[in-house]
């Protein structure tokens, strides 16, 4: 920035005034006459007179004269100000906004200040919409009036920010909203425009939870999610859908009836942060779904390879998080913003020295934590108990009652059992209160932390 002032203006202000009484005191006023108490008239003064004009570097005067005796009044004129002309002109990029003052009575006397623009924004961007900005100059000598140029220009919606320990990156359904004309959704109804969960009946794929994703706004990116059944999600994916198994109608929800969720930012803790790289897991709970459905204790062959229940590389949690919850909640730069990650599944991973249950590593963009990685999280922050928000409440997950005002739940880590304490259908979980427990692969009431590693 520059600032260029060629003239230091000395301003007089205001006017002083001061009287010539010859005939006895005066009360000041702006009257034509007045009062001269103990004398024989009351002074009547004619108009100012300016006797001299004052000029930007000399005082002026004026005075009146009592149209009875003669009495005069005489009073200084202030200094004039400058009487600028101001012109701004930007830079033809607009990168610069140039303020020139020029006063009208003489030309050589000029303020200006040259400052470089910076931008302004009239809408802020969110992670579901771009905002819009403006340039703006912004000059320190208050001469100048800040100066906009007319031109509005996009801001790019937000993909990524850091707060302190958290991130905020991706977006997924979280809070429930009600339908309403005012956002859109009262007029949607359910059809076959709607996708279905193919979540599971009998230990089968069913047709009987469905989604639909809206854009609201048409801007490419999505605002609510609906969900609709006709049936209740089993809590045991192996088994039938009814009341009783199921929490979904604990919470309210009932079948042929529409919910809406609004996609919201999806909040994240840095669990532990190396060049320039962080591993972060998901701070709510964003979903609940089962491990593997799968029978108890079965050994299953899944391209190719066979293994039990509790195998995360066969496992169904591990497709849904790469797959599912990838796809619906990055877009493509945030996608690029996730490192590929050599997912450690060894016997160390579970916590112990030999774990029969251990599977091959894998290579994934987003997994759960292990058990090891939970001691990790645990040092930073040993508060492990989660929340779940509105949509994986409505997906089945399980609040305990014991967990009363905090409504916590549990949450996966892809982590088998040890095999000497457990079976093969059993995979350690982090229950409501804190604590390490162990759950089977069939529940679908068991949350969702998903985890990856991120270039910061
Ligand atoms: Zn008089
Ligand atoms: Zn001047």
């Amino acid at each position: 920035m520059k600032l260029k002032r060629i003239i230091l203006p000395i301003f007089t202000l205001g006017v002083v005034g001061f009287a010539l009484a010859s005939c006895g005191s005066e009360t000041d006023t702006n009257n034509d006459s007045q009062t001269n108490t103990g004398s024989d008239h009351t002074h009547t003064y004619g108009d100012w007179t300016t006797t001299k004009e004052a000029t930007e570097s000399e005082k002026g005067s004026r005075e009146k004269t009592c149209t009875v005796c003669g009495d005069k009044v005489t009073e200084e004129i202030a200094k004039l100000d400058h009487d600028y002309e101001i012109t701004y002109t930007w830079a033809a990029d607009d990168s610069t906004c140039t303020a020139r003052a020029v006063c009208k009575r003489d030309s050589s006397h000029v303020l200006e200040e040259t400052v470089n623009s910076t931008t302004e924004a009239i809408t802020e961007p969110t992670f579901l919409k771009a905002g819009t900005g403006k340039t703006v100059a912004n000059f320190t000598n208050s001469a100048f009036t800040k100066q906009s140029r007319n031109v509005t220009f996009e801001i790019p919606m937000k993909n990524f920010e850091r707060v302190e320990n958290k991130v905020y990156f991706g977006t997924y359904p979280q809070t429930k909203v009600e339908a309403t004309a005012e956002n859109g959704l009262s007029s949607i109804s359910f059809d076959n425009t709607w996708t279905s969960y193919r979540y599971y009946l009998y230990g089968k794929v069913a047709d009987y939870m469905y989604y639909k994703d809206i854009d609201i706004d048409d801007n490419g990116t999505y605002d609510y999610r609906g969900v609709y059944f006709t049936d209740f999600r089993a809590s045991n994916c192996l088994a039938a859908s009814y009341d009783i198994n199921t929490r979904q109608s604990l919470y309210g929800y009932t079948t042929y009836v529409k919910y809406w969720f609004k996609y919201e930012p999806i909040e994240w803790n840095i669990l532990s942060e190396e060049n320039g790289k962080a591993l972060i897991v998901a701070n709510p709970i964003l979903d609940a779904q089962e491990f593997n459905p799968s029978d108890e204790g079965s050994s299953f062959v899944h391209n190719g390879k066979s293994g039990c229940d509790n195998n995360y590389e066969l496992s169904s949690i591990r497709l849904w998080l790469n797959n599912n919850f990838y796809n619906t909640s990055f877009n493509s730069i945030q996608k690029a913003k996730i490192e590929e990650t050599e997912v450690k599944n060894d016997a160390y991973s579970t916590g112990y020295t030999t774990n029969s249950y251990a599977c091959d590593d894998t290579n994934d963009n987003i997994f759960l934590l292990s058990v090891q990685e939970l001691a990790i999280y645990s040092e930073i922050n040993p508060i492990i108990k989660a929340t779940g928000t509105d949509y994986a409440l409505c997906q089945n997950l399980f609040v305990s009652t014991d967990s009363g005002s905090s409504k916590t739940s549990s949450w996966l880590l892809r982590s088998p059992g040890s095999f000497s304490k457990t079976t093969p259908k059993s995979v350690v979980l982090v229950k409501e209160d804190g604590t390490k427990g162990n759950t089977d692969t069939k529940w679908t009431y068991n949350g969702v932390r998903p985890a990856c590693w991120i270039e910061l």
